[in-house]
C-alpha cells in the first residue's frame, strides 16, 4: 500500500486525501445534524409533555370556573320558581368569579328570559337564537347531549369578543325532567382565556391559544424561538374541541433541553479527520520518502558495482595497455603515432628514441621544434603522410632519420590513417631497412651488370643512354657514343680458347674503365666481343680524345694476338666515335647508328683505329 501510494505522484495523493477529509467532513456534518435533530426530537418531547400538561391544567381551571355555573343549574328547581334568589345567587357568582361577563336564562325556546347583571346587557333582553346564529348548532348539540357546551368566539353585543358557555337546564313536571334552556355563561375571551393561562408560565413557556386557526390570546416569552418548530396540544373546552394549546420552544428551553455535544463532537471529528488525514499525508510522504530513498539506495549501489567494475576494468586495461606498452618498447620497430591538427606526437614507443640514441623528452622536444633535425625530409614527407587522409589507405614510405651522433639511417615507414573521436590520427611503422636497401640495391647492380666483365650490360647501356638523351635535351648539350670491337678476336678464340677469350675480354674491360675521367661516363658491354661508352656532354673532339686514351690503355695491355699475320701482333680494338646534340626529332638510335657507321670505317680502313662519325652518317642516314 505505501508503495503503490508512494508511486503516485503528490498531487494525485494531495486530491485523494482532499476526498477522503471531505467524505470524511461530510461524515461529520451528517452526524452532526443527525445529532441536533436527536436534540430538537427529545426537546420536542419535553415540550409535548408540557404542552400536554398545560393543557390539562387550562381544561382543569375551566372546569373549576364552571363548576359554580353548573351547581347553579343544579339547583334550577328551586330558582325557577323564584327569580330573587336565581338573581342573588348569580350576583354571588358574578362576585366570586370575575370571569364571567353575564349570568343568563335562555328558555326552552332559545329567548333570553333573564340576565344578570341587568345593567348593560338590556340589549339582550328577548333575543331569540335563530338558527342563523353561529352559536345556534352549540345549543342544538347541547340540548340533545344534555352537556354543557361552550361556543367559539364570538361578538358580544356589549362589544368585544366573548364565549358562551351552555348549561342544559331541566324542570320536574308532573314527575317527568323536561328540558327547560340553558344556563348561560358569557365569558370575555381575553378575560376567561387569560385568567385560565395565569400563572402557566412560571416555566417561561412562550404559549398560545388558537380556536381553529385563529389566535385568541399569545403569550409571547422575550426568549422565544422565532420562525423555528412548535407544538401543540388539544384543549377541551366545554364540548368545544376547537382549542389549541400552542406552545412555541425558547431559548431557555433550548438551552436546557440541548448540549454542546453534537458540536463539540463536530468540532472534534473534523479536527480528528484533519489529523487523520495529515497523518496519512505524512505517512505517504514518509513512504515516498522511503522509496525514493530505497531507490537511490538501489541506484548508489548499482553505480557503486558498477564503479567497481568499471575501476576493475580499468585496471586490467591499465595492466593490458603497460603490457602492450612494455612489448612495443621491445618491438624491433619504431612506434609512433602523430596526432593531426593540432600536430602532436601523440606515442613514441622506446624503440624510436633509443635507436637514435636520444631520451624520450629529448626525442618529443626535437620533434616539436626542429622536426628536420631527426628526419631531413619530415616536412615533405608529412605532407605526403597527410594525403593518406584523402585517400585513406595506407601507404610505405621511405625516409631517412639521422641519429644524435649524425649517423644517417634508412627508415622505412609503414603508415595509416586512423579517424577517432572526430580527430585524425596517423599510425606509423618504422623499420631500419638498410639491409634491404642494400639488397635491393645489389640486384639491382647485378641486373644492370654484365657476369663477365663486370661492365653495365646492355640493357643498362639502353636505358642510360635513353635517359642521358633525354637529360642533355632539356639541357641543350651533347652526348658523345663510342662504340668498339675487338679486332680479330674469332681468330683469337679459335687459336687460344674460349677461356682465353674470355679473361682477354675482362682486361680489356678495366683497360676501357680506367680511361673513364668524368662522372656520368660510362663503359658497356654491349653485345659478345662488342662494347659502347657513353660520354655525356662530350663534343667530338671529346670522345675522340677518350677513344685515343682506350687506345693507348689496349697497347699498353701489349696482349699478344696469336695470330701472326696481324700486323702488330697485339690485340687491339676498332673504335666509331659520334657525339649528337639530342634534337627533338632524333634518338639515341641515330647516335648508335652513327657510332655504328664510323666503327664499320674505322674496321673497313684497318682496324685498330678509330674513325669519327661523318656529317653524312648523321640521323638522316
Ligand atoms: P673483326 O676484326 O672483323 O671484328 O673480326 P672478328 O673475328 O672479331 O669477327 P667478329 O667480330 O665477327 O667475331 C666475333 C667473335 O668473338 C666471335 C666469337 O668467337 C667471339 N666472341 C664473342 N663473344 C665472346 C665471348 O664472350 N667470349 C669469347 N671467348 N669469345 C667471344
Ligand atoms: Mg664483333
Ligand atoms: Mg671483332
Amino acid at each position: 500500500m505505501p508503495v503503490r501510494s508512494a508511486s503516485r505522484n503528490p498531487k494525485q495523493t494531495f486530491a485523494l486525501i482532499a476526498l477522503l477529509f471531505a467524505l470524511l467532513l461530510a461524515a461529520i456534518f451528517y452526524l452532526w445534524q443527525a445529532l441536533l435533530a436527536a436534540e430538537q426530537t427529545q426537546a420536542q418531547a419535553r415540550l409535548q409533555l408540557e404542552a400536554n400538561s398545560l393543557a390539562a391544567q387550562i381544561e382543569g381551571r375551566f372546569q373549576q370556573q364552571t363548576g359554580t355555573l353548573i351547581r347553579l343549574a343544579e339547583r334550577w328547581d328551586v330558582q325557577r320558581e323564584s327569580p330573587h334568589l336565581w338573581q342573588a345567587d348569580a350576583d354571588r357568582l358574578l362576585r366570586d368569579f370575575h370571569n364571567f361577563q353575564a349570568i343568563e336564562w335562555l328558555d326552552s325556546s332559545y329567548r333570553m328570559r333573564w340576565i344578570q347583571p341587568l345593567a348593560g346587557n338590556e340589549a339582550v333582553i328577548n333575543f331569540v337564537y335563530h338558527p342563523d346564529h353561529p352559536n345556534y348548532p352549540v345549543l342544538v348539540k347541547a340540548q340533545n347531549t344534555g352537556k354543557p357546551h361552550l361556543s367559539s368566539p364570538f361578538k358580544l353585543v356589549q362589544g368585544g369578543q366573548g364565549l358562551a358557555y351552555y348549561v342544559p337546564l331541566y324542570k320536574i313536571e308532573d314527575g317527568e325532567r323536561t328540558f327547560d334552556g340553558f344556563l348561560l355563561g358569557i365569558f370575555r375571551v381575553e378575560v376567561l382565556l387569560s385568567d385560565l393561562l395565569r400563572d402557566l408560565q412560571a416555566n417561561r413557556l412562550s404559549i398560545e391559544l388558537e380556536e381553529r386557526g385563529q389566535t385568541l390570546i399569545n403569550r409571547p416569552t422575550s426568549d422565544q424561538v422565532a420562525n423555528s418548530w412548535r407544538v401543540s396540544s388539544p384543549v377541551v373546552l366545554g364540548e368545544n374541541h376547537n382549542f389549541v394549546l400552542v406552545v412555541h420552544p425558547t431559548r431557555h428551553l433550548l438551552d436546557t433541553a440541548t448540549t454542546h455535544l453534537p458540536l463539540m463532537i463536530m468540532l472534534s471529528g473534523s479536527l480528528a479527520a484533519l489529523l487523520l488525514c495529515y497523518s496519512l499525508w505524512l505517512a505517504i510522504q514518509g513512504a515516498r520518502r522511503n522509496a525514493i530513498l530505497k531507490n537511490t539506495n538501489r541506484q548508489l549501489q548499482a553505480e557503486v558495482v558498477r564503479r567497481q567494475s568499471t575501476e576493475e576494468s580499468l585496471k586490467n586495461n591499465q595492466a593490458r595497455l603497460k603490457l602492450i606498452i612494455d612489448m612495443t618498447d621491445h618491438s624491433h620497430d619504431a612506434l609512433f603515432i602523430i596526432g593531426l591538427e593540432p600536430q602532436e606526437l601523440v606515442y613514441i614507443n622506446r624503440t624510436c628514441w633509443q635507436s637514435l640514441g636520444y631520451s624520450e623528452a629529448q626525442l618529443r622536444q626535437l620533434a616539436t621544434i626542429a622536426p628536420k633535425d631527426i628526419m631531413p625530409e619530415a616536412g615533405t614527407w608529412l605532407k605526403a603522410v597527410k594525403n593518406l587522409i584523402h585517400n585513406q589507405g595506407d601507404a610505405i614510405f621511405q625516409q631517412h632519420v639521422v641519429d644524435a651522433n649524425g649517423r644517417i639511417t634508412p627508415l622505412e615507414i609503414s603508415a595509416r590513417h586512423l579517424r577517432r573521436l572526430g580527430r585524425d590520427y596517423l599510425i606509423c611503422v618504422g623499420r631500419n631497412n638498410s639491409e634491404q636497401l642494400e639488397i635491393a640495391e645489389r640486384l639491382q647492380r647485378l641486373s644492370n651488370q654484365d657476369g663477365l666483365t663486370g661492365l653495365y650490360n646492355r640493357r643498362y647501356f639502353d636505358k642510360t643512354l635513353l635517359s642521358e638523351w633525354r637529360r642533355l635535351r632539356r639541357e641543350n648539350t651533347p652526348l658523345g657514343l663510342l662504340m668498339l670491337d675487338v679486332d680479330h678476336f674469332k681468330r683469337f678464340n679459335d687459336l687460344l680458347g674460349h677461356q682465353a677469350g674470355d679473361d682477354a675480354l675482362q682486361r680489356l674491360a678495366n683497360a676501357m674503365s680506367s680511361c673513364l675521367m668524368r662522372e656520368g661516363d660510362c663503359v658497356c658491354r654491349y653485345g659478345g666481343e662488342e662494347f659502347a661508352v657513353i660520354l655525356p656532354g662530350a663534343d667530338l673532339p671529346q670522345c675522340m680524345q677518350v677513344a685515343r686514351r682506350i687506345h693507348e690503355a689496349v697497347e699498353l695491355m701489349a696482349l699478344a694476338h696469336p695470330d701472326t699475320s696481324i700486323d702488330s701482333g697485339l690485340l687491339s680494338v676498332s673504335i666509331g666515335a659520334a657525339s649528337l646534340q639530342p634534337m627533338p626529332e632524333w634518338s639515341p638510335h641515330d647516335l648508335i647508328k652513327q657510332a655504328d657507321a664510323a666503327l664499320y670505317r674505322a674496321k673497313a680502313e684497318g682496324r685498330n683505329r678509330t674513325c669519327e662519325a661523318e656529317t653524312g652518317e648523321d640521323a638522316a642516314n
